[in-house]
């Protein structure tokens, strides 16, 4: 373990079409090894931040007008997607975007497209061993694959590029309570085998049982952050987040 922040986000100013300014002087850190809550309402800004931190920004017409953004000591701010993706930075992104027409298989190479075969051997097989769902249907067409398995499907290839910090966007949207358990027990798993993750969720009380660290975004801006412990306790919080739980 480093001191250095695996993640490191400094008084960061996002604004879309020029004009609409989304992210407002936010800061947060993810300590290597750790698992951090992202927590907020609909609106909030919690996507713009991962796309701020992805480079994805420039594809919905955002831009970083203030503030940085590092990765384990980097300065990544406004960075190129595929500068992210080499510094060790994977993303899943809300609704499981996989693609429904190729293979289980076929969608976990395309994640790992850049490693040699004996490498791509090894993480294709890390990624059954953790989803045993997926190893069974290797072959079938990922579209067909349930709301869960999808899920999984499409942690599994951020998975194949070893990232060493997992962002994920809303796993557990949309699934039912058996399937967050799943995915929870996934996310402690995956931290366990040393990535680091940033849990963006409005589930939170399945984002703080697992984060050791919590930060509640509001318009853009952190307005709480804590261990994770102490968010779980504050009554705002339950009262906010537990009818969405
Ligand atoms: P959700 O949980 O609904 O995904 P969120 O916390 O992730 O919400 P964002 O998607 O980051 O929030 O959106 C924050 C604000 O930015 C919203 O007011 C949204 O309408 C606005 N926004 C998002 N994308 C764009 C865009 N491409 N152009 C203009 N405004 C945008």
């Amino acid at each position: 373990m480093t001191t250095v922040p695996v993640l490191s986000v400094n008084n960061l100013e996002v604004v879309y079409d020029d004009v609409v300014l989304v992210l407002r002087g936010l800061s947060l850190d993810v300590p290597d090894g750790a698992v951090v809550a992202l927590l907020g309402a609909n609106g909030a800004g919690k996507t713009t931040l991962l796309r701020a931190v992805t480079g994805l920004l420039v594809a919905h017409r955002g831009k970083i007008t203030k503030g940085t953004v590092s990765v384990a000591g980097a300065d990544l701010t406004g960075a190129d997607p595929a500068d992210v993706v080499r510094r060790g930075v994977a993303q899943v992104m809300e609704g499981r975007r996989i693609f429904a027409e190729m293979s289980v298989e076929d969608n976990l190479r395309a994640g790992g497209h850049s490693r040699r075969k004996a490498e791509y051997r090894e993480d294709v097989t890390r990624v059954f061993d953790l989803f045993p769902v997926l190893a069974q249907r290797r072959r079938g067409t990922a579209g067909y694959l349930s709301g869960g398995e999808q899920q999984m499907l499409a942690i599994g290839r951020a998975l194949m590029a070893r990232p060493k910090l997992l962002l994920l966007d809303e796993p557990s949207l949309g699934l039912a309570p058996k399937l967050v358990e799943q995915v929870r027990d996934i996310v402690v798993q995956i931290n366990g085998q040393g990535t680091s993750v940033l849990l963006v969720e409005q589930n939170a009380v399945m984002a703080l049982s697992i984060a050791s660290y919590g930060y509640v975004l509001e318009v853009g801006k952190v307005v709480r952050d804590g261990p994770a412990a102490e968010l779980l306790d504050d009554e705002d919080i339950r009262e906010f987040y537990l009818g969405s739980a």
